[in-house]
């Protein structure tokens, strides 16, 4: 910011201390603050709007509309460009406001008159209290300096509306408490689950208690001091030698990166150049950055928001700003809520007093709802104005296999809540108490039941689970949380680590199956228009050689004297596999050429996920060792439906009569061939789809552990030759979905589906 802009600033701000300073009612003061604004701002209107208890946002004071409106007009939640502000808390800044659909003038106010608009959101330890506004009668193109400046005051506004000093204090503390009343949220499942818990807002609860210096030079002084602080904290933190191994290393180098970068310290120090204190200004630049990385596409940059949170935290504990820390008080059924949350925050979480979490924004791929399947800790993202809407301490019910939430709920919702988890228990201690049963079907065909794994994490679910090994290691994980690209030795270590846990039990490693939506911080890559089918997976480790010889060479040296099984993904001809074979094997001369003994047996394998490969089978199945179906990429390639978007994702079934009898295919021809064979995607984990799995010829799957007690029930009450019966008589039907069939037949055969 230019210095005479800081200087008008700081003058704005002693205007305001004065007005507060006096011994003046709080609306009266209300009324001097709303004046000045105008005045500075060079606007005919000035206007506060209140968020009351119902969420409306209520015409408290303004300068230039008509008085009589006040304490009258109400916008409702979203409604207009006021109600817009408060629900996306973004400000919103308009030439000509009435050209806007949003635009829903009251008449009462005389605001039809008045053509530009600029309105920004007023916040309190990131609640919306309301929304301030100003408003010109001429055509207006507010500058980003004015918006700048609106914005600072906003924060004023918040802190000294919160300890109403600007409205009564029952208007304030309504405001601040928000809504009180049972409240029904949508959002989707990121992780399933059902449960019940109060809520503890992750790190909202940041009270600037001072926003105006009273000595910008010594406001800067503690800032620096703060700062460095964190970096020394964050340098201890990483020479830790709990945090020197597992995933959460990866992300404090992450946080050390941000809290060094320049323009960030810069900001900060430029908001108190305007005269805010230290904590009022890393308010500010964190706001800031939240509004514009919230508005950037790229999912990876998005992610980075939760690191971030994370980071102004600590320097507002250092500045020893009212933060609400998670260590302290917790109660013993914790509901996260939060806008975003990084996988380190849920890593380093006491896991036992963790029932749920709720995210307003999340992706079911993000590396926190990855990090919480692996701790079966039910998630619902995209969960709109949840950090608004709950309250610390509120009681929540969270329904995954309903996609929604019930914060405050009534009697009758508690009741039934309590009834079903009753249920889930039983049904839970049912299927754990078969942890030694083996997973055989009536018509004696054993299935052997694996599980997917991508964390150190999951490893534990293996003896949890007794599963008969790891059908799938998903290894870009842990590429994904790091930083940098881990070293050879350091992926080595990982990799046997893994072995380790295994033990005797096979374990199948997928090379990088990176792109798409999974990326890595420190790969360039350029935009694709279509990233699915873009440059990803086996297709980078062939370009990208080194990248793919350094996890080869990791993986063989992990498994010296075991078994060691490697499967390629994405592969999409026969060409290729072989390509990434020779690859692999000329590591294995290199290893010998050096004296080292390497694995003692070696598998190779291939996904199958691109649908021309399923027409290659009889030139691929006598080269390979084993094929494993990614269900998921097969049925988003065969059926041209993105996977990740949910207007499409589950628009065509897996139990089509198409995928169905391209899953028979496979399963023939490897059976042919005698080429062992599996399924590792997200239908080997249904019980209803595993069903159909078993019933095809597939004697193992692999899964989410948390799956393998429902498909191990269902396979101990299936008898395979009769649902073959019952397939063979379904022939080539052309309903979308077999799927109604199938259910009939479990209903009728008592299979526990
Ligand atoms: C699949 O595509 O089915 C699969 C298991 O791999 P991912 O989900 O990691 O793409
Ligand atoms: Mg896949």
């Amino acid at each position: 910011m230019k210095r005479d802009a800081a200087a008008q600033s700081r003058q704005l701000l002693s205007d305001f201390r004065t007005i507060m300073q006096s011994a003046e009612p709080p609306e009266v003061r209300l009324a001097e603050v709303v004046r000045l604004v105008a005045r500075n701002m060079v606007a005919e209107v000035c206007s506060v709007y209140i968020r009351r208890a119902d969420g409306a946002l209520e015409l408290f004071e303004t300068e230039g509309l008509r008085r009589e409106a006040v304490r009258i007009t109400r916008m409702e939640a979203g409604v207009g460009l006021v109600g817009h502000v408060a629900e996306t808390s973004l400000p919103v800044r308009l030439r000509d406001a009435r050209s806007s659909p949003a635009f829903e003038p009251r008449p009462e106010t005389g605001e039809d008159a008045y053509m530009s608009f600029m309105g920004v959101p007023i916040l309190y330890a990131d609640r919306v209290l309301g929304v301030l506004v100003v408003q010109n009668v001429s055509a207006r193109d507010y500058q980003d300096e004015e918006q700048e400046a609106l914005e600072m005051l906003a924060l004023v506004f918040g802190q000294m509306i919160a300890s109403g000093a600007l409205v009564p204090p029952e208007t304030a503390a309504e405001s601040v408490a928000g809504n009180s009343r049972p409240t029904r949220l949508a959002g989707r499942s990121l992780a399933d689950g059902f449960a019940k818990g109060h809520a503890v807002l992750h790190a909202p609860h940041i009270t600037v208690r001072q926003t105006v210096a009273d000595d910008p030079e010594e406001e800067l002084v503690r800032l620096d001091n703060a700062i460095r602080d964190v970096h020394d904290q964050i340098d201890e933190m990483l020479a830790q030698p709990a945090i020197a191994a597992g995933e959460s290393r990866t992300v404090m180098e992450a946080f050390r990166l941000f809290a060094h970068d320049p323009g960030w310290q810069r900001r900060m120090r430029e908001a108190v150049d305007t005269g805010l204190t230290a904590e009022a200004a890393v308010k500010r630049t964190h706001d800031q950055t939240r509004a514009r990385f919230r508005r950037i596409p790229d999912p990876y940059i998005r992610a980075r928001l939760a690191d971030m949170d994370d980071l102004a935290n600590r320097l507002f504990n250092r500045l020893n700003a009212d933060v609400n820390a998670l260590e302290h008080d917790l109660p013993d059924d914790v509901v996260l809520v939060a806008r975003d949350m990084g996988p380190a925050e849920l890593l380093d979480f006491d896991e036992t007093k963790l029932r749920a979490v709720i995210l307003e924004q999340g992706s079911v791929g993000s590396h926190m709802s990855i990090v919480a399947r692996a701790l079966d800790i039910p998630v619902i993202g995209g969960c709109t104005g949840a950090t608004d809407r709950i309250n610390s301490g509120d009681l929540v019910i969270v329904d995954g296999d309903h996609e929604q939430v019930f914060v405050r709920p009534d009697q009758d919702v508690i009741d039934a809540f309590g009834e079903t988890e009753a249920m889930q228990q039983e049904v839970q201690a049912r299927r754990r108490a078969l942890r030694d049963v083996e997973a055989v079907t009536r018509d004696g065909m054993k299935v052997e039941l694996y599980c997917n794994a991508g964390l150190l994490l999951d490893l534990r679910h293996l003896d949890e689970t007794a599963a008969d090994g790891i059908g799938l290691y998903r290894t870009e994980l842990h590429y994904m949380v790091r930083s940098r690209l881990p070293r050879m030795q350091e992926q080595a270590a990982y990799y046997k680590h893994v072995l380790d846990a295994a033990g005797d039990r096979p374990v199948i490693f997928r090379t990088l199956d990176v792109g798409s939506d999974k990326l890595l911080p420190y790969l360039k890559r350029d935009p694709e228009p279509n990233p699915a089918m873009g440059w990803r997976a086996v297709r980078i480790s062939l370009d990208q050689e080194a990248l793919f010889r350094m996890q080869l060479r990791a993986l063989l040296s992990a498994a010296e004297g075991r078994e060691l099984r490697v499967m390629f993904p994405m592969i999409a001809d026969v060409a290729e596999f072989e390509a990434a074979r020779a690859v692999l094997l000329r590591e294995v001369e290199w290893a010998k050429a050096r004296g080292r003994a390497g694995p003692a047996i070696l598998k190779v394998g291939v996904m199958l996920e691109v649908p021309a490969l399923v027409w290659r089978l009889p030139a691929l199945l006598p080269r390979v060792d084993f094929v494993s179906i990614g269900s998921n990429d097969l049925m988003q390639f065969m059926y041209a439906a993105d996977r990740g978007n949910p207007r499409v994702a589950t628009r065509y079934d897996t139990l089509s009569p198409g995928f169905v009898s391209s899953l028979r295919r496979i399963s023939e021809q490897c059976q042919q061939h005698h080429v062992e064979f599996s399924i590792c995607g997200e239908m080997a984990s249904q019980p209803l789809e595993a069903m159909v799995l078993v019933a095809l010829g597939f004697r193992r799957l692999s899964m989410r552990p948390n799956a393998i007690g429902a498909v191990k029930e269902m396979i101990l009450s299936l008898d395979t030759n009769a649902l073959r019966q019952e397939m063979s008589r379904m022939g080539e039907r052309n309903e979308g979905s077999l799927r109604p069939m199938f259910e009939a037949f479990a209903a009728q055969h008592g299979v526990k589906t």
